[in-house]
């Protein structure tokens, strides 16, 4: 606890150390307070302190909304990391990846023809389903699970369907499901970190998408970018953006530009790599160790993979722990969860049964831990 500071919601007392028993862990939201830590360590070198008349204007001086240094960080980060090709490709900024998903479903999308069918796997971020329908549109329409599609991607339409890899909420690194020429997909890399997975190879897809929210952990300073090959699609994305809000806020731009000068420029250029995964890796260990000793509860199966970032093999180490209730009778494992004092965000919400239940792991090293309690308490009931 630092002096000044607020106690976390579960402590209270002069110094923050008096635990409120009846205080429930929070792994619903993802909110990346793992790095905080890291953040905290580099107060200095990542602040940034932008006098009144600095950037007043709409655009910078080639008359983009896009910076430049910005953009030559963002290819050197993925050099660096090797997680995506960025040669020869084009990149737009977003405020988060949120606005770059559906300027995306735009620009895959035909012009005045049939609407373009948006689909996704289960489990699945239910973004990808809620924003397509409430921008509705006649161009898209959300049209459910590839599943009901599987062989029947027919030629009269376009098919656009969202991957997630590492996928939110279980972890898994994924592929397109439907084929051919009238699938198009977007390729949601928001985890594709070594945080959270190993990177087995840079990833060359036609449209990548990524944020710093789960990369440096400033979800809120609101910053994305995609990464695309067709420049017919990269000028639809482009005018979308201008049409939405001229382009992204100067100032997030120059926040994270400040945190990726200290990710690329530090002493140890791995280090926030090496401080992310080793971070996760431990909180893994510690909730495998928990849930090992129980019948009831399961966490999903990840197989370790070669990482040419880390040039070892090793485990995954996803955002989320995807649990699943075992018990036929337990169908909704949520309110099981919640009765413990653990709230996680339910199967459903991720378009999957209620036997599951999506727990956060990247909140703060307290939510882990009373996590951790609360599990290890109820995991010894049954
Ligand atoms: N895609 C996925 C798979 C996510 O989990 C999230 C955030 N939870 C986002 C996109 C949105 O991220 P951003 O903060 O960049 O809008």
């Amino acid at each position: 606890h630092q002096p000044g500071c607020e106690c976390h919601d579960c402590y209270t007392g002069s110094d923050c150390s008096k635990f409120l028993s009846n205080c429930s862990a929070n792994a619903g939201s993802g909110d990346p307070y793992f790095l905080e830590p890291f953040w905290t360590k580099h107060a200095a070198s990542s602040g940034v302190l932008v006098s009144g008349w600095h950037r007043m204007g709409y655009t910078y001086s080639d008359g983009s909304y896009i910076s430049q240094l910005l953009l030559d960080y963002l290819q050197k980060l993925h050099a660096r990391v090797g997680n995506a090709i960025t040669e020869g490709k084009h990149i737009v900024f977003g405020s988060g990846s949120t606005q770059l998903l559906n300027a995306a479903v735009y620009a895959l999308s035909p012009n005045h023809s049939s609407p373009a069918k948006v689909v996704a796997t289960a489990p699945y971020y239910p973004v990808y389903r809620t924003q397509t329908q409430f921008f509705n549109s006649r161009d898209f329409s959300y049209e459910g699970d590839t599943s009901s599609w599987i062989n029947k991607t027919d030629s009269n339409y376009t098919f656009i369907e969202f991957v997630t890899s590492p996928n939110n909420p279980d972890g898994k690194l994924t592929k397109e499901v439907l084929e051919g020429d009238n699938v198009k997909s977007i390729n949601d890399r928001a985890y594709y970190w070594p945080h959270y997975t190993p990177i087995p190879s840079p990833a060359d897809d036609d449209l990548m998408i990524f944020t710093i929210s789960k990369l440096t952990g400033h979800a809120g300073s609101r910053f994305g970018w995609a990464i695309i090959k067709d420049e017919a699609v990269y000028e639809k994305m482009l005018t979308y953006l201008e049409m939405n809000t001229m382009g992204v806020s100067r100032e997030a731009q120059l926040r994270a530009l400040k945190l990726l000068d200290v990710v690329l420029h530090g002493d140890d250029e791995k280090e926030i790599f090496q401080f992310a995964y080793s971070t996760m890796t431990n909180r893994w260990k510690r909730l495998k160790e928990t849930i090992s000793k129980s019948k009831r509860f399961s966490l999903q199966k990840l197989s370790p993979q070669y990482c040419t970032f880390f040039k070892r093999e090793r485990d995954l180490s996803p955002a989320y722990a995807w649990l699943k209730c075992e018990r036929e009778e337990d169908k909704n494992c949520y309110e099981i969860l919640e009765a413990a004092g653990i709230n996680g965000r339910q199967g459903s919400v991720y378009s999957a049964d209620n036997h599951y239940v999506r727990l956060s792991l990247i909140r703060s090293q307290d939510d882990f831990d009373i996590l951790i309690n609360k599990l290890n308490t109820l995991v010894a009931k049954h």
